[in-house]
């Protein structure tokens, strides 16, 4: 098994493929080639098709923004990964390239490279690592969570670019009521589906935690998503089944939402 490093990836969302994949690469192409002055990354199949709703674009200028960047969307040319981009940088008219395959949960493979990383742990599949949970004894300390392949992946608050084609439910949202997500600048989502920050409910480097929490927006947004997710414009297109399954019937009852929102008023569950 690789690094927990390695299996463990941080960095931004929505999707890790197309934000953490595509930011690594980079990383990896300023690395080796830290001299030019202006870089064209193209981005092709998946990258392109929904890269801009996914801010794929942004994170790659975020990443070179000491360069002269051109971020392309190239969605013709099949190439022989799904999420594959290109960088080329330029310097004095000399030409440098690397192509990149964003091959899932962050991680990136260099075209024509060994890609191969070292196996830092003996326990290479998920029925040993349940194995030694049980056999020491950690079973309660270890939480693994698997998802089935065909399970049904929710558009993300809305972020990407077939939202209006999927499922919306009108149902509330429980996730402001019980997260807490800051950004890494200390400022404050309005849920984990905001990890690029739409919404700004609070700032850490003004406020404290507790006056985060309770802020005048957060109030707001909390008002409305008790009744319904339609009345704010990311929540509108976002199908997120934190209250729903993919059929509209509800994962929590309106009593927990309920209670939820009672507590919160209460301030049971502030800190
Ligand atoms: S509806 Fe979606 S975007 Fe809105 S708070 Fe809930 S999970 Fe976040």
């Amino acid at each position: 098994m690789k690094s927990i490093k390695e299996l463990f990836r941080i960095g931004n969302g929505p999707s890790s493929s197309h934000t953490i994949g595509p930011k690594n690469a980079c990383l990896k192409f300023i690395e080796r080639y830290s001299d030019v002055t202006n870089i064209v990354v193209t981005l092709y199949g998946s990258l392109a098709l929904t890269g801009e709703g996914h801010s794929t674009d942004k994170i790659v200028k975020s990443v070179l923004k000491d360069y002269k960047v051109d971020v392309k969307f190239d969605k013709k040319t099949e190439t022989e990964h799904p999420n594959t981009l290109d960088i080329v940088g330029y310097k004095n008219k000399v030409e440098y390239k690397m192509r990149f395959y964003s091959v899932g949960g962050g991680a990136i493979e260099i075209a024509g490279e060994d890609n191969d990383l070292p196996e830092v742990y003996p326990l290479s599949k998920l029925r040993y690592i349940i194995k030694y949970c049980e056999n020491n004894n950690i079973c309660d300390k270890v939480m693994i969570q698997t998802i089935n392949r065909k399970a049904i992946r929710n558009n993300r608050g809305g972020d990407s670019k077939n939202r209006h084609q999927v499922y919306q439910p009108k149902a509330p949202c429980i996730l402001p009521f019980t997260q807490f997500i800051v950004r890494p600048d200390g400022k404050v989502s309005l849920c984990c589906n905001d990890p690029l920050g739409e919404y700004t409910m609070a700032d850490l480097n003004e406020v404290t935690i507790k006056e985060a929490w309770n802020s005048e927006l957060y109030k707001a947004i909390r008002d409305k998503l008790k009744v319904t997710r339609q009345n704010i414009t990311k929540c509108a297109t976002c199908d997120n089944y934190s209250t729903t399954n993919q059929n509209g019937n509800m994962i929590f009852t309106r009593e927990q939402i309920r209670d939820s929102w009672e507590a919160y008023h209460k301030g049971i569950n502030i800190l």
